[in-house]
């Protein structure tokens, strides 16, 4: 065998040891990658575990406010008593308070007289779609409950004394609506924390008891990830 054959057949046999580590690495599939799903960060994660507390402690409160309205249960909703009765609800919501969540400077969201509903610009995309759907729900009910049309301002004024669709509803039935939207809300950010449990353990696994800055721990695992991948693309050079 000339030498130059032996250097062949030896670059033949390196070139089958670099190829087979790197296929059964392929195939081995050991962690899910960062897919498009991780949408939601380390942040998102503390903040939809915080809302859904907070929402926790606004439905015990919804709970009472039912038992003592079912005690008058014809009485209309007006918006004196929609601020009060809302009031309660958002005192026993601020009993919760992470250290770390994001703290929002007035409502998330809200749908007016008109059927008109806005989302603050506080609300981070993870989040949105949940308070999105909460406000369609009051939507709905608005579009239902109005006479539609460019006189149907002063049909609803005329015929039911107001143009708020909500004036129409009793205290009750307001509160239990809400109370079963807040559910809706809780479900879907369940659903959106175990689909990060299940795609992104680069967000789920950070120990937060520590007093880690999580930005900070993501970044450092971002530039080793980065750094992995640019030693992986030198290794399949060398192939
Ligand atoms: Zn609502």
């Amino acid at each position: 065998m000339t030498l130059s054959r032996l250097i062949s057949w030896g670059l033949l046999g390196l070139l089958v040891l670099t190829w087979l580590p790197s296929d059964s690495r392929a195939q081995g599939g050991a962690a899910a990658p960062a897919g498009p799903q991780c949408s939601c960060k380390a942040q998102d994660k503390l903040d939809l575990e915080e809302r859904i507390k907070k929402l926790v402690e606004a439905d015990k409160e919804y709970d009472n406010l039912i038992k003592h309205w079912q005690q008058q249960p014809k009485t209309k909703l007006n918006e004196s008593l929609r601020k009060a009765e809302q009031g309660k609800v958002n005192s026993a919501m601020g009993k919760i308070n992470t250290p770390g969540a994001t703290r929002y400077s007035g409502n998330l969201g809200g749908t007016e007289a008109d059927c008109s509903s806005w989302i603050s610009k506080e609300v981070p995309p993870c989040m949105r779609p949940a308070i999105e759907d909460h406000e369609k729900a009051h939507q709905a009910r608005c579009t239902k409950n109005t006479t539609p049309g460019k006189l149907g301002f002063w049909v609803d004024l005329f015929t039911k004394g107001s143009t708020d669709w909500r004036s129409g509803q009793t205290i009750l039935e307001y509160l239990q609506e809400e109370k079963a939207d807040h559910q809706a809300e809780i479900a879907k950010y369940k659903a959106e924390l175990a689909k990060m449990q299940q795609h992104c353990p680069q967000y789920t696994q950070l120990d937060r008891s520590e007093k880690y800055d999580l930005d900070q721990a993501l970044a450092q695992r971002e530039r080793l990830d980065q750094a992995e991948k640019r030693l992986e693309e030198y290794g399949e050079s060398l192939s």
